[in-house]
């Protein structure tokens, strides 16, 4: 850990005690800060609660006092998924009380470089994808954010010669005033998460957040092909990396149809790629021009692209069976992602899809539906999306009960050459606790099968 003396003698209020509360105040706490921490639901049964109260630090649940501010702390270090509309965030604003997310206490302690992967969609598999190629190529990666342990925690142990490789969404980015990350990796900019951050630009800014303090001395790897995206990295003092999708390029990183060109130069053939996806490429693209500049060998990301089939959940293809491939998407639990599972395959697909119904349109999946041959829905979106479906023209529509059940149904259907695809543009929770479980029951359903 670097800069500990910064924190002694500070007075943080912690809000929100999730995973990331939780380490954020341990963390504080074991550097001398003042901590209180603030829980808006009720302490029995809070485990967290409890062990922190142990280390005696002061725990206030149940809802947030009036005039919890009044103490005078330096600093508020909130939970993401907190609203600025909380009275005491918005209160603490009011009294320019600096709120923070964790990602900001990592920055601050850490003694690696970080390696931050933002973006609407692919932040998971570009992490993924980039740990692999550095592991794999003898560096000391570790990852960090949504997808592993909370970041501060990773901070405190990381040393020099690691890298840590963080996936950082919009609202963590939003809690930064010193964040710099020493590369910064921007997928895409797609409208998302309006209620929380109010408008497309108040989504953009908070994600620019991630290239805000770097210097000369740092990279931002970007989405060329995405002009607003483009506006806002150009503005980092940063090198810059451009990824594009369009044909050879000769700054950054690019592809056509055959090859990846780094620099303008052939350096890897698409062929040995096994991830399915325009989409994926994008991701490939980000995670292979940062693992270039990070020292990685062409020979170490060649066996990466060649064996990496994707994050579970997310496009992953679970196995063939009799010339059927299944691939489970459960994480897609919108009409994007789902779009982009679509776009991805171009043989006949046999699509089960539906779940939480929260009165979504499925319209914008019609231009890719013309593979689909039969459609399993599922969920409480069942009957719209099979009325979406035969107005699409597809013919074999049938339903099921859940996920088990559209596997079984779906099988007989297939022929050699198909694909089975979990893909159902919709959130899980009608019928499961999580997309993770949903995708499991997928699994399981397709290995029983013979
Ligand atoms: P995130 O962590 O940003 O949610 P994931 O890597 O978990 O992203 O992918 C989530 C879903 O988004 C996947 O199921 C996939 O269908 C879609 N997706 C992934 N990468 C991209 C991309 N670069 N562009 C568009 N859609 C993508």
């Amino acid at each position: 850990m670097k800069n500990v003396e910064q924190f002694s003698g500070m007075k943080v209020l912690v809000l929100g005690l999730a995973k990331s509360g939780y380490a954020a105040s341990k963390l504080l706490h074991s550097l001398g800060a003042y901590v209180v921490v603030n829980d808006a639901s009720p302490a029995e049964g809070n485990e967290e609660a409890a062990a922190l109260r142990l280390d005696g630090i002061q725990v206030i649940c149940g809802g947030h006092p009036t005039g919890i501010l009044d103490e005078g702390f330096d600093v508020v270090v909130k939970n993401p998924g907190i609203p600025y509309s909380n009275p005491v965030v918005a209160e603490a604003l009011q009294k320019n009380i600096p709120v923070w997310t964790e990602i900001e206490l990592a920055s601050r302690i850490s003694e690696a470089p970080i390696i931050a992967i933002t973006g609407s969609n692919g932040k998971t598999t570009t992490t993924t994808l980039l740990y692999h190629m550095l592991n794999i190529g003898g560096q000391q990666p570790l990852i960090a954010g949504n997808i592993g342990t909370v970041s501060c925690t990773v901070a405190e142990q990381a040393t020099k010669d690691q890298i840590i490789v963080l996936e950082a969404s919009s609202f963590q980015l939003m809690g930064t005033e010193t964040f710099r990350p020493h590369m910064a990796i921007w997928t895409n900019l797609y409208d998302a998460h309006l209620d929380y951050h109010g408008s497309p630009e108040a989504y953009a800014k908070a994600k620019s957040a991630i290239t805000t303090n770097q210097t000369q001395e740092d990279y931002v790897i970007y989405n060329d092909d995405q002009p607003e995206l483009r506006q806002y990295a150009l503005r980092s003092s940063a090198a810059k990396v451009p990824f594009s999708l369009m044909g050879r390029k000769e700054q950054g990183i690019s592809a056509d149809e055959e090859q990846i060109y780094w620099n303008g130069e052939p350096y890897v053939k698409r062929s040995v790629i096994k991830l399915p996806g325009q989409h994926n490429l994008e991701n490939i693209l980000a995670a292979t021009a940062a693992a270039i500049l990070l020292g990685c060998d062409k020979t170490t990301i060649e066996n990466v692209l060649s064996s990496f089939t994707g994050v579970r959940h997310r496009m992953q293809f679970v196995k063939e069976l009799k010339g059927r491939k299944f691939y489970n998407d459960s994480k897609a639990t919108n009409t994007l992602a789902t779009k982009s599972a679509l776009a991805a395959f171009n043989v006949p697909t046999i699509l089960l899809a539906g779940g939480l119904d929260r009165g979504q349109s499925f319209e914008e999946l019609r231009p890719y539906m013309a593979n689909v041959k039969v459609v399993v829905a599922l969920g409480e979106t069942a009957e719209n999306f099979a009325t979406f479906a035969t107005s699409c023209g597809i013919e074999k529509i049938i339903r099921a009960e859940d996920v088990k059940d559209a596997v079984q149904k779906a099988y007989p259907l297939s022929g050699e050459g198909d694909i089975i695809l979990l893909s159902p543009a919709c959130a899980s929770w009608d019928q499961y606790s999580s997309f993770e479980a949903r995708g499991d029951q997928f699994i399981e359903a397709v290995m029983q099968l013979h």
